[in-house]
């Protein structure tokens, strides 16, 4: 057990020591995890490695007054589990680096390291080193993580999306960018309005995502699953993302997206129309993915076999570029690939 201290009172030695004993747990393929210089594993002969970092900063990614340090530790992982989810990957291993204040709470900390642990649990991803840097203010959380493409499989890229295509998507869309407006509007008196029935899977989508992990593996696993992406930004910017990077197009039927009970409802309160949530709110985590027409039923039914939920077709690739959304009256809108770019904000 941890004392209730700040981090300076344990030290960077201390607190390593700490999270050796505790979260440093050895897989087989780890010859060595948190504790040298380097970590030393195993090195695979055959197949692809993947390879991904991705950094969450304080007052840009996250807010402490709106998610504590256990799944501020979960998502931090999560969140770049995903990217090797989008390639058809299984990830395998991380490094976490930190940038923290010297008076941060050891308690609080230990937290964020037993959330990163439990979904690196889940996943069987084991934490094998990082850094820790003393910051003068704002937390910076950069994590990397290994994966590997299993034996048959194929990977998963970008820039491979064909005309005809289906595009389809993992889980229901908008989830996360509406736990945030409830999070955000939480402060003001509209909290007690929005029937926790309703706020509670909204905010645990957008606090606590699942990485599309066996789902991306699984799609991988088709050669007619032609190109794939995360859904970290909202599918208008990812699915542009796939479309202009393989140079195509592409349509998304309104009437297809998929929309929870609990964002419909919420909508309603709000009076904000819930398919703004599902084109243009980001962080959800499922996959995007493109598949070739021919063989879309038949993976289609697979896939609902294998996880039991549907696998969610909602328009189409085109060869003509330009991202365009089919209204309810069958009308075509062309759709701005309005998303979050952190440079031109
Ligand atoms: P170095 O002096 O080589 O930079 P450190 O003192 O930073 O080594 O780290 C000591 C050990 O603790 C290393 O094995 C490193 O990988 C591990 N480590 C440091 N920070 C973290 C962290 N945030 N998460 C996991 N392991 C860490
Ligand atoms: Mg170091």
């Amino acid at each position: 057990m941890l004392p209730d201290k700040p981090l300076k009172s344990l030290g960077e030695f201390g607190f390593i020591d700490h999270i050796r004993q505790t979260y440093g747990t050895q897989k087989a393929d780890v010859i060595q995890g948190i504790g040298d210089d380097c970590a030393v594993l195993t090195y695979q002969e055959k197949g692809k490695l993947l390879w991904s970092m991705d950094t969450l900063l304080e007052g840009i990614h996250f807010r402490l007054d709106l998610i504590d340090f256990y799944l501020l530790g979960w998502k931090a992982l999560a969140v770049n589990l995903s990217d090797i989810a989008a390639m058809g990957g299984i990830p395998t291993q991380a490094l976490l680096s930190l940038g923290l204040q010297a008076d941060i709470d050891v308690k609080a900390l230990d937290l964020f390291f037993k959330g990163f642990s439990d979904l690196g649990q889940k996943h069987d991803v084991q934490l094998v080193g990082g850094d820790m840097v003393r910051s003068t203010s704002d937390i910076m959380i950069t994590v990397s993580v290994l994966g590997l493409i299993k034996e048959g499989n194929h990977v998963l890229y970008r820039n491979k999306a064909q005309p005809g295509d289906w595009i389809v998507v993992t889980g229901p869309l908008g989830q996360a960018a509406a736990g945030l407006d409830i999070l955000l509007t939480q402060a003001q008196e509209e909290r007690s309005s929005i029937p926790q029935s309703i706020a509670g899977p909204l905010i645990q989508a957008h606090n606590q995502p699942c990485p599309a992990i066996e789902e991306g593996s699984f799609l991988a696993s088709f050669p007619q699953v032609h190109a794939a992406i995360d859904l970290s930004d909202g599918l208008a910017q990812d699915l542009w993302q796939i479309c202009r990077l393989s140079n195509v197009g592409g349509y998304i039927e309104k009437t297809r997206l998929p929309l929870s009970s609990e964002i419909k409802k919420l909508a309603k309160y709000r009076r904000i129309p819930a398919a703004d949530w599902a084109l243009f709110g980001g962080e959800d985590y499922h996959l995007l993915a493109t598949i070739e027409a021919k063989a879309f039923e038949d993976i289609q039914a697979r896939y609902s076999e294998r996880f039991q939920r549907p696998l969610y077709p909602i328009g189409r690739i085109t060869e003509e570029e330009g991202i365009f959304l089919i209204t309810d009256s069958g009308e075509r809108t062309p759709v701005k690939p309005a998303g979050y770019d952190h440079f031109q904000p």
